[in-house]
Order: structure tokens, then C-alpha cells, then sequence
């Protein structure tokens, strides 16, 4: 068996331990002689995993009893439209912080449910560095504040959380959720797909204060409803059995490494090690972004000649790199430095970078 260091954005690497226990847990899951994705959501075993797996993320995040922990479908970009269906009402208007791809998405999607304010935007300085929050025009009456802690793409991320008053504070964490310590009491809602740091795609955790599972107002159908979802424990329907199987294994492997706190620091060091050997290549390899605001899940490069861009990519998989290529909107490649890519991970990576360097000098 030939496993790769997987640099994926999303789908993205999992844990291995998690991915083995899986593998063993297949064909007899538990003791029922069946696979988790062949029995009943309704069944006591399968209740009982899911449990614990919002008992487990609840303990990682010290998420108290005033939040509700939904496990839901549709990814992220569902909610982008989902949400704002239920926070407001359809005269109401919510400020969006935009710093990248992710939020200008949320933008577009919220955009036929209510008034859109964008209230601070990167555009201009092409994502490159985050809105200085002085500049955020915030509305005292918005339903709430959108922002998105970690742009995937252009590898921005916000190092603090905003400060926002008494509006409610959304966000899109889909890139950074579970990476560090996080306290969640600052948030009105969190919410990210799991295919990045918690595991396969299709399933999306969110995290949402009680008060505002009152507040839908417009007429829905109950599958859009974030109440009747949290009413019937996130199996107002059939859930992704098998995400959030997956989901409660990664959360106990956290738990392993020590938690959130540990895990935070493990990929401190990763992406300091990256930045690192980018700045100190003398300008070989360049990452443009402000260095305050530069990402810890998602480090986008260039090389110094962007002829040299397909060989580097060859050579990398060939080095058994994978999945280096930078998204089209930005070229150039991209690392992705999500909790299951492990720290000898990026020192294959660096010294594969410098050898490249010397070698096509
Ligand atoms: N938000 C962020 C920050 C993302 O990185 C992504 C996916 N890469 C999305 C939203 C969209 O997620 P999905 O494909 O699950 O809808």
C-alpha cells in the first residue's frame, strides 16, 4: 500500500487511524454484523454513535447547552442560502464581510432571501489581505453578521474574531473549524462542511444558539427549517449515516491527539514551517498575502516563473506529493495544512521545495 502526503483542499486528507478503524469496523460495525451504512438511523446503535459524536464535538469545543449541534446535509454552499432563510425575515438585511471566494459566494446565495449589505469587502486589494475592521460598515439592525474565518482559496484567515456588538455573529468555518481552540460563545451560528477537517463530504456540522432557532419567520417547508431539524436531533429525515459515523471517529481521534488546544499548535508549526521556507527561498517561491492574515489550513504559492508550474506539479506527484495544484482563480499551487496532514507531511513538502529550487535554479 502506497499512501501519498495529500495536500487536498477539500475533499481532503482524514486521519488514517480514523480511515483504518473504518476500514475494520466495515463489514461488522459494532457487533451488528452489518456495516454502518446498512442498518437504520433510527436503531439504538446508530442513536448512540451519533450521540456521542455531538457529546465528543461538544467537548472539543466546549460548546455549552445553549447551542444546538445539528448534523445536516447540503454542504456549505446549501446554508449560504439556507440560513439566511432562517435568521431573517424577507425585508431584513444582514452585512456580509467579504475576503474571498467563500464569502462572495455566501453573498450571491443569500442575495434572493433578503437585503445583502456587504459590509466590508477585500476586493479591491484582490483578497490579498482582510478588511481592517474600522472600515466595516456595520447596520445595528442586521439580522446578523456573515463573515468567513478562513478563505480556502485565497488563504487569507482571521486570527481573531471580530467584534460585532449584539448582532449575531455567522460563520462560515468550513476551512478552519476544529483547528484551534475556539470560543464559541462569541457566535450566534457556525457552520462548515465536514470535507476538510472532520470528513467525507456530504455532511455539514452546525453550531446555533437556541434563541435563533426561534426566529424564522417566512413560510418554509420543514426540511429548510433549522428548528425541525434540531427538534428531531438532526434526523428530521435520513441523515449521512456514514458522514457522521466518520465525523464521531475523527472527533474521538482529536481527542486522542490531546484536542483542539494540541492540534493548534501542531499546525502552527506546520504552517510556520511552510511560510518559512516561501519567504526564505529569495523570492523562488512568493505567497502574496499580508503576513498577519495569512491562512494556517491553506498556504497558495507561486513560483518565481510560472513556466517552471508544470514541472513542479509533475515532479511533486512523482515525489508522491499530491494535490499541490493551486485553484484557478489564483494559479500558481496550493497546500493545503488541515488537521489529518501530519507535520512530517510539510517537511517532505519543504525539502522537496528546495531541492526543486536548486535543481531548476
Ligand atoms: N465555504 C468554504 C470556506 C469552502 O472552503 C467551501 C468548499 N471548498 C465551501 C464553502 C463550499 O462547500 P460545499 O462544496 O460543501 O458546498
Amino acid at each position: 500500500m502506497s499512501r501519498v502526503w495529500n495536500f487536498s483542499a477539500g475533499p481532503a486528507a482524514l486521519p488514517q487511524a480514523v480511515l483504518e478503524r473504518a476500514q475494520r469496523e466495515m463489514l461488522d460495525w459494532n457487533g451488528s454484523g452489518a456495516s454502518v451504512m446498512e442498518q437504520s438511523h433510527r436503531g439504538k446503535r446508530f442513536i448512540e454513535m451519533a450521540a456521542r459524536a455531538e457529546a465528543d464535538l461538544r467537548s472539543l469545543l466546549a460548546v455549552s447547552a445553549d447551542y444546538a449541534v445539528l448534523f445536516l446535509q447540503g454542504g456549505a454552499t446549501q446554508h449560504f442560502a439556507q440560513i439566511p432563510m432562517n435568521l431573517a425575515d424577507a425585508g431584513d438585511s444582514a452585512d456580509y464581510i467579504v475576503s474571498g471566494h467563500w464569502s462572495e459566494k455566501a453573498v450571491s446565495e443569500a442575495a434572493p432571501y433578503l437585503r445583502v449589505n456587504v459590509a466590508a469587502s477585500g476586493e479591491a486589494g484582490h483578497y490579498l489581505a482582510l478588511p481592517p475592521r474600522e472600515s466595516w460598515q456595520l447596520d445595528p439592525q442586521a439580522a446578523y453578521v456573515h463573515y468567513t474565518p478562513n478563505e480556502t482559496i485565497h488563504g487569507v484567515e482571521f486570527h481573531d474574531i471580530p467584534e460585532v456588538g449584539a448582532v449575531p455573529l455567522v460563520a462560515d468555518m468550513s476551512s478552519n473549524i476544529l483547528s484551534e481552540p475556539l470560543d464559541v460563545s462569541r457566535f450566534g451560528l457556525i457552520y462548515a462542511g465536514a470535507q476538510k477537517n472532520i470528513g467525507p463530504s456530504g455532511l455539514v456540522v452546525m453550531i446555533i444558539r437556541r434563541d435563533l432557532l426561534q426566529r424564522a419567520g417566512r413560510p418554509m417547508a420543514r426540511i429548510f427549517r433549522y428548528a425541525e431539524h434540531a427538534a428531531h436531533d438532526s434526523m428530521l429525515n435520513t441523515p449521512n449515516t456514514w458522514g457522521w459515523y466518520l465525523a464521531g471517529l475523527t472527533f474521538q481521534w482529536l481527542q486522542e491527539q490531546g484536542g483542539v488546544a494540541a492540534i493548534g499548535e501542531r499546525n502552527r508549526a506546520k504552517a510556520e514551517l511552510l511560510y518559512r521556507s516561501i519567504d526564505g527561498s529569495g523570492g523562488y517561491y512568493r505567497n502574496p498575502v499580508e503576513p498577519s492574515a495569512r491562512s494556517r489550513m491553506n498556504v497558495p504559492f507561486t513560483l518565481h516563473d510560472a513556466a517552471l508550474d508544470a514541472a513542479f506539479l509533475k515532479e511533486s506527484e512523482t515525489a508522491g506529493l499530491l494535490a499541490l495544484k493551486g485553484h484557478k482563480a489564483v494559479g500558481g499551487m496550493r497546500a493545503s495544512l488541515y488537521n489529518a496532514v501530519p507535520p512530517e507531511a510539510v517537511q517532505v513538502l519543504t525539502a522537496f521545495m528546495r531541492d526543486f529550487a536548486q535543481r531548476h535554479g
